[in-house]
């Protein structure tokens, strides 16, 4: 007897891994016994003795990779047996899995429709409850008890991690449990219920998160961020059940809602304490606040970014500038407009006789929003939600630099910094108020430059721009 063991997360991917070898070299199904986690193998094992020889290469359908992937996290002990004496017979029949009326394909397909019916079950049932807040952090903490009907919390749980990514929860489950802490999904050896009835998640949460939740004691290292997209082709049905995930959504917007109002709770200690030891020197309090940004989670944008691109330039400067949201430069290297909008708004700080290094320049959203296109970053327009979320590092920066006036480059700054979203191009030139009455002067972004399609438009255009900046460089030294 061959003895297989497959370990407790990834076992997809162990499954297939050993199937392929196994197979390759003509094992046959009866000799191989398939054990998951620590269980014990029969006594008649031998644990296998080395496979000489490279495996060869298998040929399997298109659709069996998904097929196996779901398969593999069914409840029943012999679906690794079942799964693979299938792999055996498309050897030789390469079109087996379209007779649907075949006993093995057809079981098989029963084991994978009822995964699939629990995933979604799982994606609309879940309800966290809040315990305490990592107040450190600035980050709320969420639990939710589960018992799925198969193990499948590791393949479930990316779904929350998406959704869910700017807070810091657990889904505790009999089998597994999926802790998601700073965007990092891990996973943890499977909880036990408390006996009593009633809700379990208190005790649970005393009992097991507080007291287990010690990274030393991690059975199970992290693992993939995140799941091939085509594993969740299926899924979207369930996020579109709004009834169903109502409470769990509801709790997030609330939580979104009420971070956007107030000040992280480190951030307002470190101010205090500068305050009161006397060392709010105007510098050094950009530098606190920079470095309290740096950690910043309040919209969920943290979490695809590199890092926050906080704002640059001499406290006390008569200008600032404001822009949209680091570009995919500004992301890797943490400061802002150094890609190709930035080489524009150089270029044009230059010819209008303004030294970049005299004024203050940062962004209406600190975080790169984007989305990835295979090996692109393809910018996307922060909505008015992010840009809400971000106003209060902005309105810090500002009442820190005190500048004379702000130069809103593009729609987004000026909503930052106005309130209001309308049309930058029939706003241009005017002279408008922040909400603290720093007058803010609009124009466009200099990406818009960019985007211009001959020549001749971007040159009227740019001179357009560069007599905004001269008007801005005038009123300041008025
Ligand atoms: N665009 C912006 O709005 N800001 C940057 O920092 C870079 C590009």
């Amino acid at each position: 007897m061959r003895i297989v063991r497959l370990p407790e997360t990834g076992v997809a991917e162990a499954w297939r891994e050993a199937a392929r070898d196994l197979e390759s070299r003509g094992v046959p199904g009866e000799v191989v016994e398939w054990v998951r986690g620590d269980a014990a193998a029969s006594l008649f094992g031998d644990g296998g003795t080395p496979l000489d020889g490279p495996a060869r290469a298998l040929k399997v359908p298109r659709g069996f990779v998904d097929l196996a992937e779901k398969v593999t996290h069914h409840s029943d002990p012999q679906r690794f047996a079942r799964l693979y004496e299938l792999l055996l017979r498309l050897q030789e029949r390469p079109r087996l899995l379209e007779d649907v009326a075949d006993p093995g394909v057809a079981r098989i397909m029963a084991m994978r429709k009822s995964v699939r019916r629990d995933m979604h079950k799982m994606t609309a049932f879940v309800r966290f409850r809040e315990v305490e807040a990592d107040v450190e952090r600035g980050r709320r903490r969420f639990f939710a008890w589960f018992e799925p009907e198969h193990p499948i919390t590791e393949i479930t749980a990316p779904f929350f991690a998406r959704r869910f990514g700017d807070m810091d929860w657990m889904i505790a489950t009999p089998h597994l449990c999926a802790r998601f802490e700073d965007g990092t999904l891990d996973f943890l050896p499977g909880a036990v219920k408390p006996a009593g009835g009633g809700d379990p998640t208190e005790e649970l949460w005393r009992t097991y998160y507080r007291n287990i939740f010690n990274p030393a004691r991690l059975k199970v290292a992290a693992m993939r961020s995140e799941m091939p997209k085509k594993y969740w082709k299926n899924l979207p049905e369930a996020a579109l059940i709004p009834d169903m995930i109502a409470g769990a959504e509801a709790r997030v917007r609330e939580m979104r809602g009420r971070e956007a109002t107030s000040p992280p709770l480190r951030a307002v200690r470190m101010r205090e304490r500068a305050k009161a030891d006397g060392t709010e020197a105007p510098g050094g309090t950009i530098a606190a606040l920079r470095a309290e940004a740096a950690g910043c989670a309040r919209c969920p944008l943290h979490a695809r970014a590199t890092r926050v691109v906080f704002g640059e330039g001499p406290v006390g400067a008569a200008l600032m500038f404001v822009g949209e949201q680091p570009g995919d430069r500004e992301d890797l290297e943490g400061r802002p407009f150094v890609g190709p909008a930035g080489q524009v708004f150089d270029e044009t700080l230059e010819a209008a006789g303004i030294a970049r290094d005299g004024v203050y320049v940062t962004n209406a959203v600190k975080h790169f929003k984007h989305v990835v296109r295979g090996k692109r970053r393809i910018h996307q327009r922060p909505d008015a939600g992010e840009v809400s979320h971000c106003k209060w590092w902005l309105d810090a920066e500002r009442a820190l630099v005190r500048p004379r006036l702000i130069v809103a480059l593009g729609a987004t700054a000026a909503l930052a910094l106005t309130g209001d979203g309308a049309g930058i191009l029939k706003r241009r030139g005017g002279v408008e108020t922040a909400g603290d009455g720093t007058p803010v002067f609009l124009t466009v972004h200099p990406s818009f430059l960019l985007r211009l399609p001959d020549a001749e438009a971007r040159a009227r255009e740019t001179a357009l721009f560069r007599a905004d900046l001269e008007a801005a460089k005038r009123y300041v030294a008025a």
